[in-house]
């Protein structure tokens, strides 16, 4: 049977890391991590997000302020509030939930926050500074697959890395992290998306598989070599009749049908989707330890 890399223990691992380094942070310079969490509109799935975040941050001992704007928001409006918490030494890390109602541009509120306070590592100074391997607030999903990589040991140092998705959010950011030369990194990385004519033919090649797709189990056993680790980074919502809520959460992987020819394989839910907002804090505390300065 594989290894199951469990999101719940790592996420955990770096949670109760950074709790004890906050509180230190609080002790030796006065210092408490700050986090603003906009959002804009309803969407109940956001919403949800930003709960979650506001009792992280409970949960951590940090700071955090909400600030929740109608979906009739102007742009401007939005703008000058990023401005006044680029201003607000009590606040380190700056989140605009996503998605925007469609009259904001996404791309310019993210480059209005400060970079120093962009922990969700998506402002193009990040990026950039992370793809010439300098220190930079990374973005956090694949942060976390590098941080579940390396804590169950897994070698990723000159093997074969097949990355299936090439999203800012996820494929760019981590196919680059993952060439880098560090811990996690290093590796021989491929990237596939929709384009390839036989996706199989690629990801039989491949020592890890890093499934970012958003298709519910669309990786299957005979596309996956025997032995291989497997990363599920997907979250797809599929009808369940039988269940509750009348959907359930499955990732990208075929995980009954993969799983027996793996190594190691992440869970959905309880694997990569775990990570995020764990790497979230860490970039907040990272931010109001001034690591990057
Ligand atoms: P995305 O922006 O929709 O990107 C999907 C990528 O998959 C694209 O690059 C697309 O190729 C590629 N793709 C689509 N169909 C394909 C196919 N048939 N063969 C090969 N490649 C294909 O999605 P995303 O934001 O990266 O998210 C991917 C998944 O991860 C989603 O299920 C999402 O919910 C999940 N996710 C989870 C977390 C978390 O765990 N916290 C965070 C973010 C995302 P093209 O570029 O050619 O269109």
């Amino acid at each position: 049977m594989p290894i199951i890399i469990d999101g719940t223990i790592v996420s955990n691992a770096i949670l109760d890391r950074v709790k004890a380094e906050a509180e230190e942070l609080r002790r030796e310079r006065g210092i408490t991590p700050g986090l603003a969490v906009v959002l804009v509109g309803d969407d109940p799935a956001s919403a949800t997000y930003v709960r979650s975040k506001g009792r992280m941050c409970e949960r951590l001992g940090f700071h955090s302020i909400t600030h929740r704007l109608p979906a009739s928001t102007s742009a401007l409006e939005l703008l000058s509030l990023i401005a006044a918490l680029n201003a607000d030494s009590a606040i380190h890390g700056i989140l605009v939930q996503s998605p925007l109602p469609g009259h904001i541009d996404y791309e310019q509120v993210v480059e209005t926050i400060d970079y120093h306070k962009d922990v969700d590592g998506f402002h193009p100074v990040n990026v950039g500074r992370m793809v010439i391997g300098l220190p930079a607030h990374e973005s956090c999903t694949p942060a976390g697959v590098l941080a579940m990589l390396t804590h169950y040991q897994i070698p990723t140092s000159g093997r074969s890395v097949v990355i299936i998705g090439r999203s800012n959010i996820v494929g760019k950011p981590l196919a680059n992290m993952m060439m880098q030369k560090r811990e996690g990194g290093n590796a021989i990385v491929t990237v596939a998306h929709s384009a390839a004519a036989d996706l199989g033919a690629v990801t039989r090649n491949a020592d890890i598989v890093i499934a970012a797709i958003g298709r519910p189990r669309y990786i299957t056993a005979d596309m996956v070599k025997e032995g291989a680790v497997v990363i599920d980074v997907g979250i797809n919502r599929v009808d369940d009749p039988g269940s509750e809520k009348g959907y359930r959460i499955v990732g990208d992987v075929d995980f009954d049908a993969v799983a027996p020819k793996c190594s190691a394989i992440t869970p959905v839910p309880g694997g990569v989707g775990k990570m995020t907002i764990a790497m979230l804090m860490l970039n907040t505390l990272r931010s109001a330890r001034g690591d990057f300065h």
